[in-house]
This record gives C-alpha cells, structure tokens and sequence, in this order.
C-alpha cells in the first residue's frame, strides 16, 4: 500500500486534501531519504518524519494551526516576544525536510521566504527601544536554507542596532540531521564571526539512526569552532517513544558533544494527533532514563502550553490527572491549564 504512498501523486493527494492553513508541503532531502530502510510510514522512524501520511488531514478541536501562539506574542513581523530576555524572529520559512510533526505549520512552508530588509529594520527598531532583550533566537523554517552571507548580514545587522548590548545568537536548525553537508567550515567561520562568537546552535534529532558520522562531523565543526549544540527532541508515538530507543538517542548525543536540551511533549498542531503520546507516558519514560543515564544526558521534558501559557517543565509536580478529560498543568505563577487526554486519529 505505502509502495503507492511515496508515489508524487499519492502524496499530492494526501496533502492536497489538508486544509491549507494547515498545510506544510512534501519535501525531503536525499540524504535525509537514505537513511530510511524503507519507505513505510507505519513502520520506520525515519519515513515516519517525511512521509505524509492520511491521518494528517484529521484535524481534533482541541488542535490549531499555532498552537503554541506565536501571533498573540507576535510584536512585529516574524518577530515573537514571549519572554522575558530574548526574541524569536523567523528568517526563512524553508526547510531542507518538512517535518510531518511539524508545530509551526501557520508559517513553515507558508511561502512568504526570507525576512524582508523592512522586516528586518523593524526587528532592529523592536531591539533598540526593548533594553531587557538580551538573546536573539534564529528560527523560521530553517535559517540555514538561507546562505552564509545572507544569514551572517542578519546577524550583523541586529548586532550593530544595539551595539552596547551583548547580544547573544541562538541558530535554531536541522540541517546537521537533515543536510549535514550545509555545515561547511566556512558556514561556522563566518557565523561565529558575524555574532563575535556569541552564538549557540539548537538542532533537533528525535532517533538513533539520525546520528550517523555525517551528523557527527557536522556537529563537531560547529562545537570544534567554539560554537555549543544543543538538541530538542519531540516525543514521538512509533518513533521514539521507548525507553531503549530515547537512551540511545541521548547517549550518542552526550558522546557526539551535543547536549540534550528539551524532550518536547507534542504541541496540539493541526494534522499531528498520531505523533502524540499521553504525558504520563512521557513521564514514565522519563523516571526510566534518569535510571540509565547522567545527569548531563538527560533534557528537560516540557510542553508549550496550549493557548499561549509558554514552556513549562513536565513532571510529577507541575502535571496532574484530570479524570478522563485529561491533564492539568500549572505554570510558574500557578495559572491552570489543561492539555487533553491522547486520542489518535486513524
Ligand atoms: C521556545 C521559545 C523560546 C526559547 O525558550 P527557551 O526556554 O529559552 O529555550 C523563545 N521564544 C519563543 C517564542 C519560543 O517559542
């Protein structure tokens, strides 16, 4: 059945039926490609992140387009504001491989390319007269579909807006997963040059298999040129949500130099109930890797809360069981929030 499924066509069909707010397009890079064994969603982890699949044109209530809600902390074009000290501001909508968990779907893929020269003028003006902004995290899409000059002139350009201010970069990218190739020697020179080596990159494997020796290379470059990784992963149901396959991920990782930072607990984006698991699942996991693992190799396993309530830390304290209907999460002030109970589609 899935021999039809990777067919242009049958894909077409798939995503052509997503409603388009929802939509993210059909791409994958041939490097990404080889590393699946096979072309089953169903069955491999690495197919199941590329692959569309039918479920993905079911859409829950309790699920949006921006679930996390980047248009209500949205303080200018493509910037968001949601806390304290830093700004996310969205460069690119392009990826090297669209991500079928995609959580950014209001805007990845959207079409709308790099950011302007007047949007990234208002960013400046945004960080000139907002003192507490201190880190700049680069994210879209995938900044480094843009090329080197383009990406270090945005960095220049933020940097010199407040020149008395030690900004600070963060690269949020899954080229070293998807394209590792992109990460050249000249890339890392020319980034830690533009950001006077303040600058961290965030990248994001969710699987073993996804930490092959082109990933290791590309990683090292970048830490071997002083600039730190880190890694988000997403918990994801048929993918990684065993206690194996997530110890195996954040060991190779620790050993690869790279930190792992967040285990996210899915957003309730449009199209993605099949990728989630229950919290308590999650948390279950989570007490089995603190069993197996170093401090160093465990991240923080957390959930933007749905409605705009932010990032907060997953654990037997900040979640409780509300009956059949599912969760109840409380954020750093105590506010209450309630994330529902695990209902896949298909
Ligand atoms: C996740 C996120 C950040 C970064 O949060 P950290 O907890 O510092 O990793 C910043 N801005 C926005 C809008 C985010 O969604």
């Amino acid at each position: 059945m899935y021999k039809r499924a990777v067919k242009d066509l049958t894909i077409h069909e798939i995503i052509s039926a997503v409603d388009p707010a929802t939509r993210i397009p059909y791409g994958v890079s041939r490097y990404y490609a080889s590393l699946a064994e096979n072309e089953n969603p169903d069955s491999d982890p690495i197919a199941a992140q590329y692959i569309p699949r039918p479920q993905e044109q079911i859409t829950l209530p309790e699920e949006s387009s921006d679930p996390i809600a980047d248009e209500q902390y949205s303080v200018s074009p493509r910037v968001i504001h949601h806390y304290h000290d830093r700004i996310l501001i969205l460069v690119n909508d392009r990826c090297a491989t669209y991500c079928r968990h995609c959580f950014r779907r209001h805007f990845t893929g959207s079409s709308d390319g790099r950011i302007s020269s007047g949007e990234l003028d208002a960013a400046a003006e945004y960080l000139k007269k907002t003192p507490q902004v201190q880190e700049v995290l680069l994210s879209g899409g995938d900044p480094l579909m843009m090329s080197d000059r383009e990406l270090s002139e945005v960095i220049i350009m933020l940097k010199n807006a407040v020149p008395g201010r030690r900004l600070l970069f963060r690269l949020a990218s899954r080229m070293p997963v998807v394209l590792p190739s992109r990460i050249t020697r000249d890339l890392v020179q020319t980034l830690s040059a533009a950001a006077d080596k303040r600058l961290w990159v965030v990248t994001h494997a969710n699987h073993p298999r996804e930490l092959t020796p082109e990933f290791e290379q590309a990683v090292s470059r970048f830490v071997d040129g002083g600039i730190p990784v880190l890694n988000q992963a997403v918990l994801l149901r048929g993918i990684n949500n065993s206690a194996d396959t997530l110890e195996a991920l954040f060991r190779g990782l620790i050993q690869m130099r790279v930190k792992p930072y967040y285990l996210f607990q899915g957003d309730l984006a449009a199209g993605t109930s099949h990728f989630r698991t229950g919290i308590n699942e999650g948390l279950d996991l989570m007490d089995e890797l603190r069993s197996r693992l170093s401090g160093m190799a465990m991240p923080t396993y957390a959930v933007d809360l749905p409605g705009g309530g932010g990032k907060i830390p997953l654990t037997r304290e900040t979640v409780s069981q509300d009956g059949d209907a599912g969760y109840i999460l409380k954020d750093r002030q105590g506010r209450v929030y309630r994330y529902p109970r695990e209902q896949h589609a298909g």
